[in-house]
């Protein structure tokens, strides 16, 4: 016999995006080196962990020192007082999950791939872009059939469903990565309204759910009504609270989410004893100190500077009058390029003309070509200075 492998990994489209970002910058960074390149495109954070969190880590790594206080395995579901607290959180929202349809995850991209498990090969995915990629790749490595949804300015890039969609499965992520565009609770409810009807599950990916500041668009799908009997919401301490080194997430799903007799929670539970061992203590003693009082308002710092960069970003796109979307509940800013360039011809004319670096939007997808993402993560002087050098630019 020959042992075959996962032929589906060829049909990955390489990471020719950000390898290219990445080329193109360094090539222009060696040949300009006196030069300060301005890196708006990083979708990552910059801003450390509040004390809150640092402290109870420092905690938790003296507690594994001591016989008193060691830790050893966890429960593979997360611990029982985090998952408490994040039940407790979704409060906020009016949302009520009990500490059992929460699971502690090491980060909301592992359990985007892991959920995956509890559906059947045969199930067609529906993905709306521009997306984040893992959602079409995930999929792909596990030979399912994905269709795409696109969505453009003409809806806000907040397309909503029609009954010509066939598909059991449907990502939706907002506060959206990359079009920072969020679905209200009158558009998200058509969703979940559809889902119902057509037994389909939503993966509702929250992460940028902090961001959100309008009281007319939802933190989490479980404010609609109904989302408990279709969807798996999936978030992460990443944007939150700067976790993105630090890793942890939590995924709810809902004990009302049944398939053909089968609950959803109770396999997740189980796929959980499978296929981990649970989440370090250390990690999940710092992820609980995010939602005491205290962690809450501390993170509340970063979210504010980060915001003001989205805000001087947008500012900068009002100014010259360029359309775009996001921004206000999310810290990426989606706007169109101008005088119909390309992503990547805009992309070079930045970098050479401003050291300006973002983001072509057709790396989230082809419906993203002449758009380009910029992120409010950087640092507060340099994103004044990239809005001031765009307004000077593209000003007219
Ligand atoms: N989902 C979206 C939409 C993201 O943008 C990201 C990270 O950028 C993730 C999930 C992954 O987050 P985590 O760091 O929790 O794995």
């Amino acid at each position: 016999t020959m042992l075959t492998p996962n032929m589906h990994y060829s049909e990955l489209k390489d990471s020719y995006l950000f390898n290219t970002i990445y080329r193109k910058t360094a090539e222009y960074q060696s040949s300009h080196p006196d030069k300060k390149i301005y890196r708006m495109g990083v979708g990552d954070v910059s801003r450390p962990l509040c004390d809150a969190v640092i402290k109870a880590l420092h905690t938790a790594v003296d507690d594994q020192a001591t016989m008193e206080h060691f830790h050893g395995y966890m429960p593979e579901s997360g611990a029982p007082e985090l998952r408490k607290a994040i039940s407790e959180y979704y409060r906020r929202f009016s949302v009520s999950v009990s500490a059992d349809e929460v699971f502690v995850s090491s980060g909301a991209c592992d359990d985007l791939g892991d959920v995956l498990e509890l559906f059947d090969k045969d199930n067609t995915v529906l993905v709306i872009e521009p997306a984040y990629p893992e959602y079409v790749d995930t999929n792909i490595l596990c030979g399912r059939k994905v269709i795409h949804l696109d969505s453009g300015e003409e809806n806000g890039f907040l397309p909503l469903p029609s009954e010509e969609i066939q598909a059991d499965i449907i990502y939706i992520c907002s506060p959206n990565n990359p079009t920072g565009a969020a679905y209200d609770r009158e558009k998200l409810r058509k969703w979940v309204d559809y889902a119902n009807r057509n037994g389909a599950v939503i993966l509702y990916d929250a992460a940028y759910e902090v961001f959100i500041e309008d009281p007319d668009i939802p933190h989490s799908i479980f404010e609609i009504p109904g989302a408990k009997t279709c969807a798996i919401e999936i978030c992460s301490l990443s944007k939150t609270a700067g976790f993105t080194g630090t890793r942890l997430g939590y995924t709810v799903v809902p004990k009302a989410l049944e398939r053909m007799g089968m609950k959803l929670n109770t396999m997740w539970a189980r796929n959980r004893e499978t296929r981990t061992n649970g989440i370090s203590y250390i990690l999940q003693k710092g992820a609980s100190a995010v939602f005491t009082k205290e962690g809450l308002e501390q993170i509340q710092k970063n979210i504010r500077v980060y915001k003001e960069n989205a805000r001087v970003l947008m500012d900068a796109f009002e100014r010259i009058g360029i359309w775009y979307c996001g921004g206000r509940n999310s810290p990426y800013v989606w706007l169109k390029c101008p005088d119909d360039m390309g992503g990547w011809e805009f992309f070079d004319y930045l970098l050479n003309e401003i050291q300006v670096v973002g983001i072509p939007g057709e790396g989230f997808g082809a419906c993203g070509k002449g758009y380009f993402r910029f992120s409010a993560f950087g640092d507060p002087e340099d994103t004044k200075e990239a809005a001031n050098r765009l307004c000077k630019l593209l000003g007219r």
